[in-house]
């Protein structure tokens, strides 16, 4: 038995005597066999340490879980046992949230274009708050909270002209994106007075969102730096809402910042801040996303088609591909992978893990050792891919999606299952 790098590898993955993995104590062979492939299959004990360790370590503050990195009904419940708040940020996020019956104080609704309906929704349920995006928004939410009769607590998202994506951070002069009120026009300041002046809203904080995939802390230093100058000038004001980011390992290049530090650096900026400000400390929130599901999951795929292009490189097709992780093409994302379904005493040989779309950049991994014996019907496992992979899985090509398979203990069992042809038939309308 071999453990596997735990940075990259979920908590409990391991391979048996034949060199199988096996994730929460069942065989990956055994997964194959049962649920077919590609699947996502996700450590229950891994998902849900990581969100235990992010409630200990913010215990005197409120960890949202965001939800878009991936949600199911089953990791609402989770998310709900293990203590931490949701983050969601659209209508169906929050109706899965809804049917899994989530505590509503314990939400928070996100979100640049949130609609009416999705809005009286939220108020209707009783979301604890709601991070106003906008001053139109500002306006639609007063309307809709006083003609339900109830006062909506609500942060306000500023853009503090700070974005950061793993080492480094750069600082944005002109704020140039969609999301939240500029710090440096003044119009963070002019949407706190907007909260404040309407007696429907209720101003509980400030909430800013710096980037992803980040591994320091000085880009959320200078975010809690600014948005404490707001903070300042406004009575009663108690909650400083930093968002997620923390980055993760993908590959074993990936150094993430351990929760713990990661809580304890962003307290002691926030204290050090505070007491040059003179005010009180304000409660910290954060919402980690990739941070708590990322590390959790494998993508599980059987090899197919082996190209060798003599003096290019070598294509290995896999049974899924950019429907089911997209991060690769979108974002230049790094993974690695190792063969899964038995032991290979052969030489690893550089190869490109692609998938089976009629699509030339369907790119799972660009460059990945494998065994040179590697061969059609093997099983190859991608780690690290339980954040935006079942989220932003397509049905491109009319490639039904995976299944996400919930391993713990020894057993198996699926938490969302795979869409079927007739899923997808059923949405064609007939003549
Ligand atoms: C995406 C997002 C998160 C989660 O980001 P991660 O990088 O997955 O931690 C948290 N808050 C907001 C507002 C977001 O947009």
């Amino acid at each position: 038995m071999t453990v596997l790098e735990p940075s990259v590898w979920p908590a409990t993955a391991t391979t048996d005597a034949s060199g199988v993995l096996v994730v929460g104590g069942v065989s990956v062979a055994r997964i194959a066999e049962e649920y077919g492939t590609p699947a996502f299959v996700l450590d229950e004990a891994d998902f849900r340490g990581r969100a235990r360790a992010w409630r200990e370590a913010f215990a005197d503050g409120d960890p949202y879980y965001a939800g878009k990195a991936f949600l199911c009904h089953e990791v609402v419940r989770w998310v709900e046992a293990d203590g931490l708040g949701l983050d969601v940020c659209t209508g169906g996020e929050l109706a899965v949230a809804m049917r899994a019956e989530f505590p509503p104080e314990r939400l928070l609704f996100h979100g640049n274009n949130k609609s009416h309906a999705e809005l009286a929704r939220a108020v209707a349920y009783g979301v604890g708050r709601v991070v106003v995006d906008s001053f139109e928004e500002i306006e639609r939410l007063a309307s809709v909270a006083a003609g339900a009769g109830v006062t909506q607590r609500v942060l306000i998202r500023v853009t503090p002209g700070v974005e950061a994506h793993t080492h480094e951070y750069v600082q944005t002069g002109q704020e140039d994106q969609k999301f939240g009120f500029s710090l440096a026009s003044g119009a963070a300041a002019k949407a706190v007075e907007a909260v404040t002046s309407s007696p429907a809203l209720s101003l509980v904080g400030l909430h800013a969102h710096i980037g992803s995939q980040i591994f320091e802390t000085q880009g959320f230093a200078l975010a809690a730096h600014r948005m404490l100058g707001l903070l300042a000038t406004v009575d009663g004001v108690s909650e400083l809402n930093l968002g997620g980011g923390l980055g993760i390992a993908y590959t074993s290049e990936d150094a993430p910042l351990a929760v713990g530090e990661f809580a304890t650096r962003l307290r002691a900026i926030v204290a050090e801040e505070c007491a040059s400000l003179g005010i009180a400390v304000p409660r910290l929130a954060v919402e980690p996303g990739r941070a708590i599901a990322g590390p959790s999951t494998v993508t599980l795929y059987e090899v197919g088609t082996i190209k060798e292009l003599p003096g290019l490189r070598t294509y290995v097709s896999v049974d899924g591909g950019m429907s089911d992780n997209i991060r690769t093409v979108l974002y230049d994302a790094h993974y690695t992978a190792r063969l899964a379904s038995r032991r290979s005493d052969a030489e690893p040989r550089r190869v490109t893990l692609c998938g089976k779309h009629c699509e030339s950049g369907d790119i799972v991994i660009r460059d990945v050792p494998l065994p040179a014996d590697l061969r059609p019907g093997d099983l190859v496992a991608v780690p690290a891919t339980g954040a935006y992979g079942r989220a932003m899985a397509s049905n491109y090509n009319h490639v039904p999606r995976p299944p996400v398979v919930a391993v713990r203990d020894g057993h198996a069992r699926v938490i969302v299952r795979r869409e079927t042809e007739a899923d997808l038939l059923a949405l064609d309308v007939l003549p």
